[in-house]
């Protein structure tokens, strides 16, 4: 699964590069950079978080479940920019209990750089002091468990009681 993750950090990466991407990330207004228009719904099951699929004048539609924290909307968002810029079509609605799919971990991968890109998380954690999960998580506004795990992930500090 190295390559995978390797691919969609990369894919993530250029996002940000090519548009000049601020944390927090603008997701509305990236999307509309991408072709993209973003849906907002709370009619969705709560099986289905997001979903992206080309309209019939070729405009992505990503849908986002609005019954979620605000947070984990933009995880879905940034989800679903993940699964169209990784060209995983055709996208289909996507359960919580089918995540476990290859395409499904690449899209998170890509939404976990994109929110929280590498480089900029050690930035704040290292060099900014901002290392509270709570702190981290209203800085990239991601769900205190994304930054919990990010913190993990990129600093390798083991936190504890938000997973
Ligand atoms: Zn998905």
């Amino acid at each position: 699964m190295f390559y995978s993750a390797s691919v969609a950090k990369t894919a993530a990466r250029r996002l940000i590069e090519k548009y000049k991407v601020m944390c927090p990330i603008d997701l509305y207004n990236l999307a509309s950079k991408i072709g993209a228009e973003i849906y907002e719904t709370n009619k969705l099951p709560d099986t289905i978080l997001g979903s992206a699929r080309k309209s019939n004048i070729s405009i992505w539609i990503i849908t986002v479940n609005t019954n979620q924290i605000l947070e984990r909307c933009r995880f879905t968002i940034a989800h679903e920019i993940g699964h169209i810029i990784l060209n995983h079509h055709p996208a289909k609605y996507h359960l919580l209990i089918n995540n476990n799919q290859y395409k499904e971990r690449q899209a998170n991968i890509f939404a976990t750089e994109l929110l929280m890109p590498s480089k900029e998380f050690k930035n704040i954690y290292f060099n900014c002091h901002i290392t509270d999960v709570l702190g981290v998580a209203n800085y990239f506004q991601v769900s205190k468990q994304a930054a919990s795990i990010r913190i993990e992930e990129v600093c390798g500090i083991v936190v504890v009681g938000y997973k």
